[in-house]
């Protein structure tokens, strides 16, 4: 079959469709090819037109994500210094931190 591509992924769930109507009783199925046909028009449109491809978007979507969230985590969120040995540490880098002060001055970490 060699290397799936989006277009023969469109023409094979085109193909497919049109035998489901033709069988009559099969009406909402033909109706699920149709969403995965513009489901696939949606990625030729993003650039993406093999299987391959789709799925690299994805791992990369995931991975950005995964990151955004350690950063929101880090920085988007305030931590409480932590008390110790009389002094006040960041809860992120554990460096010593001045209370009051709205941001870790080391490692940027939001402070409530
Ligand atoms: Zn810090």
């Amino acid at each position: 079959m060699g290397i799936l591509t989006i277009d023969t992924a469109i023409t094979g769930l085109g193909d497919l469709r049109s035998s489901l109507l033709e069988s009559g009783d099969r009406g909402s199925d033909a109706e699920v090819c149709q969403e995965a046909v513009n489901i696939l028009y949606t990625l030729l449109d993003s650039g993406v037109h093999t299987i391959e491809e789709a799925k690299d978007l994805v791992h990369d979507y995931n991975a950005l994500a995964k990151q955004y969230q350690a950063m929101y985590e880090r920085f988007g969120t305030a931590g409480h210094a932590v008390h110790k040995d009389s002094i006040w540490h960041c809860p992120n880098c554990n460096r010593k931190v001045t209370l009051g002060h709205s941001f870790c001055h080391w490692c940027g970490k939001k402070m409530e």
